[in-house]
C-alpha cells in the first residue's frame, strides 16, 4: 500500500481539537499516513513574526495535499484573514463544499445533497482595500468621481470587487470538471449581474461560454438573491452551484444549516496541483480547549481527501463510519441534540472514539 505524506494544519481555537479527532479517525480506516504537522495562526505570531510561517506553506507545495484546522481572524485592525492569505499563496482558486445530510440529522430539510464551488480568489475579498480618511484613498475617490461621474463620500472607505475572465473560466471549467467526475446532473451560475454589470456581468457571460463546452451538464443561472430564497424554499432543484466569492461565502453558511449545521459541513481548496481540505466553520473560540465542538465537518473534510489522493475504498468506508454514528445518536456533540444543554451529548473526542471504532471494530 503506498504511503502518503500530508500536511497537517491543526489551527487555533477548537482547531487542534477537532484536528486531533479527525486524524484518529482518518488514521482508523488504515491508510499509511505520514502527517508533517505544522502549525500556524496567531499562537506562532511572535515565533515567526507571521501566522503562516513560510516553512508550512513549503510544506504543503511539497506535499502538494494539507488537511488544516480553522484560523482565527482578529476583526479589523487591517489585519488580513491568514485562511484568505493561504488560498491566495497557493492559488487555490475553488473551494468545493458540499452539502449533504445523513439520515438521523436534525434538520427542518432531508435528502439534501448540493455542492457550492466558490471562486476563492478574487472578487470583494482579494483583499484591496482602502481606509476612510488616507492619503491614498481620498486620490482614489477624486479620480472614481471625475471618471465615473459619481459622488463618493469623502468619508468613505473603499474595497475593491475585481472579476476576471482567467479566474471566472477556470473555476467553472474546474466546477463542470467536477460536476462530470462526480455525476451530478447540473451546474447553477450564482450572481448578481442585473446591478453589477462589469463584474457579475463578465462571470455570468464567462460561465455561459464554458458551459458550450460542457453540452452533457445541465447548466443555467440563478441572480444570488433569489438563489437564497430557492435554496431555503426547494433545495431540491439543485445540484452544484457556482459563486464568486463572497455569496459563495454566505451561502456556504446557509447550506449548512439545511443540513444541520457548521458542525457537518467540510471543504476542499482546490489549486491545479495543490489542494488543502478543511471545515467550513471557523475556529468558534469560545468553545476553545472544552472538548465540545463536533470534529465531524472536519471528518467529512477527510473523506474529501482520501478521494482526492485515490483512497477511495477508505473515504467511503470513513463517510459509513460517520453516516452510522449520526444515525445511532448516542454518540454525538451537543449541536446534534434537540437542545443545546442535552446531557446526553458527548465532547469531540468521543465522537472520535465512536468513528474510529467502527472502522476498527
Ligand atoms: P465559527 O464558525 O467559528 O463559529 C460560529 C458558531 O458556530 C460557534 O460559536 C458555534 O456555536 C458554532 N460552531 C462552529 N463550529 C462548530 C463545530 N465544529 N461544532 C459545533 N458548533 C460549531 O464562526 P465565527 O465565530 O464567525 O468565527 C470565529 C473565528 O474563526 C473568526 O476569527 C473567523 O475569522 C475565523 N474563521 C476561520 C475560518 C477558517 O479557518 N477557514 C472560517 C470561518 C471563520
Amino acid at each position: 500500500m503506498a504511503r502518503h505524506t500530508i500536511t497537517l494544519i491543526p489551527g487555533d481555537g477548537v482547531g487542534p481539537e477537532v484536528s486531533d479527532a479527525a486524524r484518529r479517525a482518518i488514521d482508523a480506516t488504515g491508510v499509511d499516513i505520514e502527517w508533517e504537522v505544522h502549525d500556524a495562526g496567531l499562537g506562532v505570531v511572535e515565533q515567526y513574526g507571521q501566522p503562516m510561517p513560510d516553512h508550512v506553506l513549503d510544506s504543503v507545495r511539497k506535499n502538494k495535499v494539507a488537511i488544516k484546522g480553522p484560523l482565527t481572524t482578529p476583526i479589523g485592525k487591517g489585519i488580513r484573514s491568514v485562511n484568505v492569505a493561504l488560498r491566495k499563496e497557493l492559488d487555490l482558486y475553488a473551494l468545493v463544499r458540499p452539502c449533504k445530510w445523513y439520515p438521523g440529522v436534525r434538520s427542518r430539510y432531508d435528502d439534501i445533497d448540493l455542492v457550492i464551488v466558490r471562486e476563492n480568489t478574487e472578487d470583494l475579498y482579494a483583499g484591496i482595500e482602502f481606509a476612510e480618511g488616507e492619503a491614498d484613498t481620498l486620490e482614489l475617490i477624486d479620480t472614481i468621481n471625475r471618471l465615473a461621474g459619481k459622488d463618493i463620500r469623502k468619508d468613505s472607505g473603499i474595497s475593491i470587487k475585481p472579476i476576471s475572465i482567467f479566474g471566472t473560466q477556470r473555476v467553472f471549467r474546474f466546477a463542470f470538471d467536477w460536476a462530470r467526475a462526480n455525476g451530478r446532473r447540473k451546474v447553477t451560475a450564482v450572481h448578481k449581474a442585473n446591478i453589477m454589470k462589469h463584474t457579475d456581468g463578465l462571470w455570468l457571460r464567462v460561465a455561459e461560454a464554458v458551459a458550450q463546452e460542457f453540452p452533457d451538464v445541465e447548466f443555467e443561472d440563478r441572480i444570488v438573491d433569489n438563489m437564497a430564497m430557492q435554496l431555503v424554499q426547494k433545495p431540491e432543484l439543485y445540484d452544484v452551484m457556482v459563486m464568486p466569492n463572497l455569496y459563495g461565502d454566505i451561502l456556504s453558511d446557509l447550506c449548512a444549516g439545511l443540513i444541520g449545521g457548521l458542525g457537518l459541513a467540510p471543504g476542499a481548496n482546490m489549486g491545479d496541483e495543490i489542494a488543502v481540505f478543511e471545515a467550513t466553520h471557523g475556529s468558534a473560540p469560545k468553545y476553545a480547549g472544552l472538548n465540545k465542538t463536533n470534529p465531524m465537518a472536519m471528518m467529512f473534510s477527510g473523506v474529501l481527501m482520501l478521494r482526492h489522493i485515490g483512497e477511495g475504498d477508505a473515504a467511503d468506508r470513513l463517510e459509513k463510519a460517520l453516516a452510522e454514528v449520526i444515525a445511532e445518536g448516542k454518540s454525538v456533540t451537543y449541536d446534534m441534540k434537540p437542545n443545546r444543554d442535552d446531557p446526553t451529548a458527548v465532547g469531540t473526542s468521543e465522537v472520535a472514539g465512536a468513528v474510529a471504532a467502527k472502522l476498527q471494530g
